[in-house]
């Protein structure tokens, strides 16, 4: 620990140290704040070298427990003082940025010079771009943009037995070897730590407009998004509430109250391109509703990210998690989730990505009834179940972490499995890069 004070500062080290994301915490021996990537490669090979386990931290704001150590001799390594912005070139639409720098302070940049970071994972003033890179986030505007790991074109990291390497740069094409940046992006922090990233923007679009519209019920719903993608325009988002999220969180929807099973729409581009795509969407959305309206797109998004925190109010708490399926079985994804919460006595409800079939299957609970937290857990193994049914993923989003321990074997098939512990055994041959998480 002394030589641990020695690299970072002893100001920088805190013993005996409670750490974790949203969803789980859990004690660490300390946690260690370098100041830069050289410190985070020292302290790395001190890890190494003493077969110390160690947890990435970025933000804290993940929801699968991947920041929550699993056991308490491990070291968590905070990336949070690594925060500066190394390069920006609005002209040439790049920037090469440290991990701990925030999601909001990226997108605030770049859209400051007419340009565009599009990931939007909903709590970007503290999340970070190395938790961001290690979970390869989305967010709504991901159906048109792609995720994360889309806009970064390198990657600086701190590999065993503590090397700083990079991948990448700042370079808009690189197939000179295997993709270990794409590798290293969405890892959770189990086969190196992200120091820092090369990302690359678009130019802002000019203009957005939002379309909304209310159906009786999810198969009328998406029957709508199906429409939509046949129609062949591009909506930047194209979102879904089922019927019970807009009980509970309808009273509050941008220009009154809303009730029923809604899709919002996002039309960006310029304001031509952007008026165009909305009168195609409107088109689009109108069978099989009575009211189809087209609006602002801020007041929307606001209302959308409290969502989430209005449907834990509801009880007072909720397991939610993030299963993606194939877009065409969207439907039963979520009738299926209210059903699966109705077995276990339970109320269910979700909302989601609906063109990336992302679906936010939730239960909601009173945080201090045991049994309904326990029904809870087995009705979210159940919803793991049926997205493997259905041809889907455990996870979308969020990651594996600690949460969905067990289901990558579930959802691999042996030689898919093997490939990816050979992944994991080539770069993290000890095991010390955030155990137990992705496999245990
Ligand atoms: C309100 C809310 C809304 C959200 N909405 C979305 C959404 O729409 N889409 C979506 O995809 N996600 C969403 N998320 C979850 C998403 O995973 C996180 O918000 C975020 O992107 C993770 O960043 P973080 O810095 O907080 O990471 P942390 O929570 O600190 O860590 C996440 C994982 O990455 C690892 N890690 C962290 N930093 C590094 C690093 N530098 N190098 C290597 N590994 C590292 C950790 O060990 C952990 O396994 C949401 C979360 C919240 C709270």
């Amino acid at each position: 620990m002394i030589e641990l004070e020695r690299i970072v500062g002893a100001q920088h080290v805190q013993r005996d140290a409670i750490v974790g994301d949203r969803v789980l915490t859990g004690r660490a021996a300390a946690l260690v704040q370098p100041g830069s990537a050289d410190e985070v490669a020292a302290v790395v090979a001190w890890c190494y070298a003493h077969d110390v386990a160690m947890v990435p931290l970025g933000g804290g704001t993940g929801l699968a427990g991947g920041a929550a150590p699993l056991s308490e001799d491990a070291v968590a390594i905070a990336l949070d003082r690594l925060r500066s912005v190394r390069s920006f070139d609005p002209a040439l639409w790049r920037m090469e940025a440290e991990a701990g720098v925030t999601t909001a302070t990226i997108a605030r940049l770049a859209r400051e010079n007419g340009l565009l970071f599009p990931p939007d994972p909903g709590a970007p003033e503290d999340s970070h771009l190395g938790g961001t890179i290690a979970t390869n986030a989305g967010g709504p505007h991901a159906f048109k943009y792609g995720v994360t790991g889309d806009w970064v074109t390198g990657i600086e990291a701190v590999l065993a037995p503590g090397e700083l390497v990079r991948f990448g740069g700042p370079l808009r094409k690189d197939v000179a070897g295997y993709d270990l940046g794409a590798l290293l992006t969405g890892s959770e922090g189990t086969l190196g730590i992200v120091t820092a990233a090369w990302l690359r923007f678009v130019p802002a679009p000019e203009a957005q407009r939002a379309v909304v519209a209310s159906y009786p019920d999810a198969t009328a719903a998406a029957a709508a998004v199906a429409r939509v993608l046949v129609s062949g325009v591009v909506p930047a988002a194209l979102e879904y509430f089922d019927a019970q999220t807009m009980r509970i969180a309808g009273d509050t929807f941008p220009g009154g109250p809303l009730r029923g099973f809604v899709v919002l729409a996002e039309a960006d581009g310029s304001a031509a391109e952007a008026d165009r795509v909305s009168e195609e969407l409107v088109e689009a959305l109108s069978e099989g509703t009575a009211r189809v309206w087209t609006s602002a797109t801020r007041p929307l998004w606001r209302w959308r990210d409290g969502v989430s925190l209005a449907v834990a109010a509801a009880r007072g708490a909720k397991l939610s998690e993030d299963i993606v399926v194939p877009v065409d079985r969207l439907a039963e994804a979520i009738d299926a989730t209210v059903a699966i919460g109705k077995r276990h006595e339970l109320e269910g409800c979700s909302w989601g990505h609906a063109g990336d079939g992302n679906v936010h299957a939730t239960f909601l609970l009173d945080p201090d009834d045991r049994g309904q937290r326990a029904r809870a857990e087995a009705a979210a193994a159940e919803v793991f179940e049926l997205a493997l049914q259905l041809g889907g993923s455990v996870t979308g989003e969020h990651g594996i972490g600690i949460a969905k321990a067990g289901w990558l074997s579930r959802q691999w098939a042996p030689g898919a499995l093997a490939a990816h512990r050979a992944a994991k055994s080539a770069l993290d041959p000890r095991g010390l890069f955030n155990p137990g998480k992705k496999e245990p």
